[in-house]
């Protein structure tokens, strides 16, 4: 819908009025809320998901031509990479309150005209020498999201690898910390509370907020969501995940129980028929398409994982998915599990799991008491096999397909929330805390880069010599 939009050679007149159309149906869309009429944009999309907030979608889309300059090309389409660009600038442009006197232009472009020949718009997107942040200095909330929900894999990190060295985007996730931002990881990997296996994965970024010297109220913002939805974890003052209990007063299961959906309502026997179906269906999956895979079975999911040095491809992946989502679908005579799940493609593997993101980021709204419009989810996978794609009902969302364009989104936020963000000048180092241990810091790096990510198994010495530590 959006491609035919667009008539080369008439964008530099046409460009911009495109946007504020899609923007008008947007509003219709919004203003019809539940109304069984469907609007404009929803029959033109029948698939249409809400949206949160508005988007000024003619402002982004200004701002990015004049970096990109889009309407000059005269052979090559906007393109759908592009659309999605001008989306996710919408969106924090629109999270972002505006300031007395100061237009969100203003802020990104370094400059008030648009049409400006300055090159000081260029200062927004190359790194700016900005004075050294001093980490002991107070700072204001962040005039942006009050939570923001990251996916892990090939987000935050390559997918199956862990978050080792990536200063520049630790450094960001440290400054939000920082500005009052709730910070939450929200990914399907599951290892129930075995929370060394989560610090593995998360050991890089763990390691820089020790050595910034994150205060006990900052380590608090940080949390992680295991298995989609499933297990909790909070960031103490001495930098290790602690699991947030799940009953009594302030547990977060108890917190959350009057959520439809709410994982303190599903009962183990249809957890347990869910994942029945799921294994059964992986099994035969295998077994029919002849696949170099195996099925592994946890608490809350079954994943269909390759063989130790083979590949599955991403058709018998998705054809895997479609099937076991028929056979969800058709489980109690139609009316399906009667649980949230996920059956998604992982890209190297495909998993049915509990529960999913859109609970995930629901409990996690609900317990730290932030509106969905104040929230933003940022992932890799939203097609309608993968499973960032259900965040979608609860949360406005960033789609990224690397972890350095998740760089890029943060830095924009924090740019537009008007936040320096430089790490401190060559040659001077940064303080570390005395608490800091160098030879515990080593060990998780090194089993960081030996960890089985599908079942959290850390292995000592060569990964060919597979041998189990004892954490
Ligand atoms: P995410 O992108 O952070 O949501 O992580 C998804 C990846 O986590 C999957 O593709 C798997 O490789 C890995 N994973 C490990 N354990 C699980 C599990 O129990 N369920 C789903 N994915 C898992
Ligand atoms: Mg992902």
């Amino acid at each position: 819908m959006l491609q035919h939009s667009f008539v080369l050679d008439a964008l530099e007149t046409t460009g911009a009025d495109t946007f504020s159309h899609f923007e008008v149906l947007i509003q219709e869309h919004r203003e019809l809320g539940d109304s069984p009429q469907p609007s404009r944009l929803q029959q033109l999309v029948p698939t249409i998901g809400t949206f949160h907030t508005h988007l000024p979608l003619r402002d982004a889309f200004l701002i990015y031509n004049e970096k990109h300059r889009l309407t000059k090309r005269k052979h090559i389409q906007i393109s759908f990479n592009e659309i999605r660009h001008i989306l996710n600038l919408a969106q924090i442009m629109e999270l972002r309150k505006e300031r007395d006197g100061e237009s969100v232009k203003t802020m990104m472009t370094s400059s008030s005209r648009l049409d400006s020949e300055d090159d000081s718009r260029q200062a927004w997107v190359d790194d700016m020498e900005i004075p050294d942040t001093d980490d002991s200095a107070p700072v204001a909330q962040l005039n942006g999201p009050k939570l923001i929900s990251f996916d892990g894999d090939q987000t935050l990190y390559s997918d199956g690898a862990n978050f080792e060295e990536n200063p520049k985007l630790a450094n960001y996730l440290y400054l939000l910390l920082r500005h009052g931002v709730f910070v939450a990881v929200v990914t399907a990997a599951g290892y129930d509370y075995n929370v060394e296996k989560y610090e593995f994965r998360l050991s890089g970024l763990l390691k820089y907020f020790e050595k910034r010297g994150l205060t006990p109220t900052e380590c608090e913002r940080f949390y992680l969501f295991g298995g989609e939805c499933n297990y909790l974890l909070r960031l103490g003052s001495d930098y290790h995940l602690h699991p947030v209990p799940e009953d009594g007063p302030g547990g977060w299961c108890n917190a959350t129980k009057f959520l439809k959906d709410a994982p303190a309502n599903w009962s183990e026997s249809s957890i347990q028929s869910l994942l029945d179906v799921a294994e059964e269906n992986a099994k035969e999956t295998v077994a029919e398409l002849n696949l170099r895979g195996r099925v592994l079975r946890k608490r809350r999911s079954v994943g269909l994982v390759p063989q130790p040095g083979q590949e599955i491809t991403r058709e018998s992946l998705d054809e895997t998915i479609l099937r076991v989502h028929e056979k969800l679908r058709s489980m109690h005579n139609g009316q399906g599990p009667g649980l949230p799940y996920c059956a998604f493609n992982g890209g190297t593997d495909a998993w049915v799991d509990v529960g999913n993101k859109r609970v995930g980021v629901q409990v996690l709204q609900t317990f730290l008491g932030v509106e969905p419009t104040k929230t933003l989810h940022i992932g890799d996978q939203f097609l309608n096999t993968g499973n960032d794609y259900a965040a979608r009902a609860c949360a406005p969302c960033i789609w990224i397909i690397n972890p350095k364009e998740t760089t890029y989104i943060l830095k924009s936020i924090l740019r537009l929330a008007g936040v320096s963000f430089a790490l401190p000048p060559v040659g001077k180092t940064i303080p570390s805390s005395p608490s800091l241990d160098f030879k515990e810091v080593e060990r998780r790096a090194v089993a960081a880069k030996n960890i089985d990510v599908y079942t959290g198994q850390i292995y000592t010495g060569d990964l060919s010599n597979k041998k189990e530590s004892q954490p």
